[in-house]
Parts: structure tokens; sequence; C-alpha cells
């Protein structure tokens, strides 16, 4: 008999969590032979998420909880759920039902028959979505795939059963700044994609703008490549060597012809054109410095303020 964790990040999710429990359960139910833990994660809910979540502990003794002392991210919320995991597989599933729970029958028999290490999901389609924010989507994977040696699939969902193995591994990379899908190619294994269409949430409200996202994005692209610094240093190299050839050309014009001073407008283009490159560069430097110094902090991912085992006081965060 193997245990099963379910990992859930939840932040103001009231309205879906009664949903989802219910889903679980059946779940749960069909996988008669395995041992269930669902491991709740309240990422600083401004909601009753929290009570809702001990309502359910009270009836039901697989639920586990964490709950934060502000919100940290999806991104903490994950590692506080992996961290606290005890299956032999984990999986982490969205609270608004976005993420199939009926799958994970699929993905643990993959486990169990196939030479897989993990099982994800990507979504074949994006309806519902706004179009923007599709075609940005789509462009940020291209781009982060050209520039990056870890590779990301459009598409890909965070929902996945790995074994304890591979979560071993992923809680072995402590950065404050995490972009989990970036973490999860990272550390390797076999994973087999399996798709499925895009599922509306079923209550509650996404709690990503599009700025958010935007943001999220760079976060991806500064934790999982460098190759803007080398981009940086190729306009340096590039526009030395214009200068070197200008030089060469305004001392022979004026050697020559005894050129008078004359054009503004071409110096003042030329000043904007190098001024607007170095603040680029400047600003991407900038990008990675401050990733650096955040983690230098060494801070904790994230501090728990109760679980179901009651109200924490001494124990923060396991750090380094
Ligand atoms: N979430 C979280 N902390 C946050 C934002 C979101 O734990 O700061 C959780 C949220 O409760 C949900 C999951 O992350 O379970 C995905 O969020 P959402 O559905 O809003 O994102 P979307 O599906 O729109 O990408
Ligand atoms: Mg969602």
């Amino acid at each position: 008999m193997d245990r099963i964790s379910l990992v859930i990040p939840c932040y103001n999710e009231e309205e879906a969590l009664p949903f989802l429990y219910e889903e679980l359960c059946k779940v749960a139910n069909r996988m008669n032979g395995q041992e269930f833990e669902f491991v709740f994660v309240n990422d600083g809910s401004k909601d009753r998420t929290l009570e809702v979540f001990k309502q359910l502990r009270a009836k039901d003794n697989r639920v586990r909880f964490i709950s934060f002392s502000r919100n940290f991210g999806k991104e903490a919320a994950i590692f506080a759920g992996f961290e606290a995991s005890t299956g032999d597989y984990v999986a982490m599933i969205d609270a608004d039902l976005q993420d199939p729970p009926m799958l994970i029958e699929e993905m643990y028999n993959t486990l169990q028959t196939e030479d897989y290490d993990c099982v994800a999901t990507r979504r074949t389609t994006r309806t519902g979505e706004p179009v923007i924010r599709s075609f940005f989507a789509r462009k940020f994977y291209q781009l982060i795939n050209n520039i990056s040696d870890t590779k990301l699939v459009d598409g890909a969902r965070d929902f996945r059963l790995m074994t304890r193995q591979m979560v071993d591994s992923i809680l072995e990379l402590r950065e404050y700044n995490r972009f989990s899908k970036g973490i999860f190619g990272w550390v390797g294994f076999n994973t087999k994609w399996i798709s499925y269409e895009n599922v509306e949430r079923v209550a509650g409200t996404t709690k990503w703008s599009f700025w958010g996202l935007f943001f999220y994005s760079l976060e991806g692209i500064v934790a999982f490549s460098t190759r803007p610094l080398a981009i940086a240093s190729l306009f340096g190299i590039l526009f030395f060597l214009i200068s070197l050839v200008m030089i060469a050309v305004i001392i022979t014009k004026t050697l020559i012809w005894d050129d008078p001073v004359q054009g503004w407008p071409s110096t003042v283009c030329v000043i904007f054109l190098i001024g607007g490159i170095q603040l680029l560069c400047m600003g991407i430097l900038g990008q990675y410095l401050s990733k650096t110094y955040l983690e230098t902090k060494r801070r904790p991912i994230y501090i728990v303020k109760e679980t179901e085992e009651g109200k924490e006081k001494d124990r923060r965060n396991r750090k380094n």
C-alpha cells in the first residue's frame, strides 16, 4: 500500500474548497487500495479558507493543513506543502478544480507500470482565457525555450504526480525566488505528459493579474537563463566596434576636408540610442543583482503560523 500526498495551495479559496474536497474524496474512494493525505496550504487568505480547513480536519483526519503568517505566493505554498508531505507519491493540485483530480488515478497507474518518475499535465487549449494573455504566454514559452537550457513545455500546468525521490530533489533547491515550472524541469527525471482541455475554475476568481504574470515570467527568465547578460555584453561590443569605425571616419573627414561643425540632429539621435541601450543593459544587470541580493539574505521561503497540530509558536520554518 502506497501513501499519496495531495498538496493544495489555497489563497482565498473558501468557495472552491467544498467542491474540491468532495472530488478528492471521490478519488480516494476509487483508489481505496492506497492511503491518502491531503495537505492544504493556506497562503495568507483573507477569507474563511482557514476555517474551512479546520472544519474538514474535524471530520476527516486525512486532512492536514499549514497556514502561513501572510501571503507568500503560490510557489512558497507548493514548497511548504512538499516539505510537509509524507507520501511515497506527491501530487500538487490547484484548489479551483482546474486540474481534474480524477486524473490522479491514471497518473498513479502510469507510475506503477511504466518507467516514469513523474506524470505531468498540460492543457491543449486556452479557452476562457483573455486573448492577449494567451498571446504573451505563447511568446514567453518561445523566448525562454530559446534562451534557457531548461526547457519548458507550453501550456504545462503545475498539476503533477511525482515520486518521493523527485520531490526530495525539488526540496533541495531552496532558492528564495522560486519558479516551479523551471525547477521541475531542472531536476530532470522522466516525465510523462498528459493533455487535457482547459477547464474554467469552479468558483472564486483568478489570483493572477496580467502584470502579476508578466513579472512572474521575468522571474522565470532571470532564474533559468543568464543569456540576457550575454546579450547586454554583445550590445557593448557592437557599439564599441561601430564607434571605432566612426572615429576613423570623423578623423579622416576632418583632416581631408576640415569639416565644419554640423548636424546636431544626428548627435542627439546617437545620444538617445546609446543612452537607451545603456539603460536597458543596466536594467538587465539590475534584475540579476536584485535576485542575488534577495538570495544572499537567505530568508525563509515561508513562515508558518498554524498547522493542524495547533498554533506555531517558535517553530519557524526550517532554514538552511
Ligand atoms: N494561489 C496561492 N497563492 C497565491 C495565488 C494563488 O496559493 O498567492 C493558489 C490558488 O489558491 C490556486 C492556485 O494557486 O489554488 C492557482 O491560482 P489561480 O487559479 O488563481 O491561477 P490560474 O489558474 O488562474 O493560473
Ligand atoms: Mg486556476
